[in-house]
């Protein structure tokens, strides 16, 4: 719709509904348009400028994590109202759940009392089987207009060159196993240093990337917003 800007987001689906992960005191999400309340001040109309206040959303579904951890599921949200626009992510005034993803490894049981809850609390929100179809059927918006370049996560591309690294490192420390034992006593200092420092500098990328591919925190909401309208 005209006026509304797309993100995804983290829900625990509860037989209560779709509950934000981070205030899960604060209830599910309204059926239809959710407001944001300020946690910190009631003063505050959110989303106010230097507070975390308003409902937040990644503009690309990278950045929601992998999505492990009991009820965790993805969701596309519309944001409208007030919103604070950041590097990679938003927070709104007001929102509301355009499709849900139901959460991996859901038995037939499960997954039908899921949908039963999701249709009697949300009937408009489209329900997918899997993340990717959803994401599929919903994928991130060009926000270019609003001077916004959408990219996925760095942090994926991260964790998939550690374990290519780790990998390439693995089968370099077993290759050596089965080097000649001539060849070993020939070498010298230099050479044994060398190796030495090669697995040190392995190490030391391996723990730089694993640093790097860490999950992002909770919302963009600590991030300081480019642009506001
Ligand atoms: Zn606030």
């Amino acid at each position: 719709m005209a006026g509304e800007v797309q993100g995804y987001r983290r829900f625990r689906l509860t037989e209560d509904g779709l509950c934000p992960p981070v205030h899960f005191g604060a209830g599910p999400w309204d059926g239809r348009i959710e407001r944001a309340r300020c946690a910190v001040d009631e003063g505050h109309v959110p989303p106010e400028w230097g507070c975390g206040c308003g409902l937040y959303g990644w503009y690309h579904p990278s950045y929601t994590g992998l999505g492990t951890g009991w009820g965790n599921v993805t969701a596309v949200v519309a944001a409208r109202g007030r919103v604070i626009l950041g590097d990679t992510g938003f927070r709104a005034a007001a929102a509301r759940i355009v499709a849900v993803s139901l959460p991996r490894r859901t038995g037939p049981r499960r997954r039908r009392r899921l949908e039963q809850v999701l249709a009697e609390r949300y009937p408009d929100v489209s329900v997918h089987r899997s993340r990717r179809r959803m994401v599929r059927r919903h994928p991130p918006e060009d926000l270019s207009a609003l001077g916004v370049a959408v990219r996925s996560s760095p942090a994926v591309r991260y964790r998939w060159t550690a374990l290519v690294l780790w990998l390439c490192g693995v089968v370099a420390l077993c290759s050596v196993a089965v080097v000649p034992r001539a060849v070993l006593d020939r070498l010298g200092l230099v050479e044994w240093l060398g190796v030495l420092a090669c697995f040190l500098l392995w190490q030391a990328a391996l723990v730089w990337l694993v640093c790097r591919a860490s999950p992002p925190p909770a919302g963009p909401a600590r991030q300081e917003p480019t642009e506001a309208r």
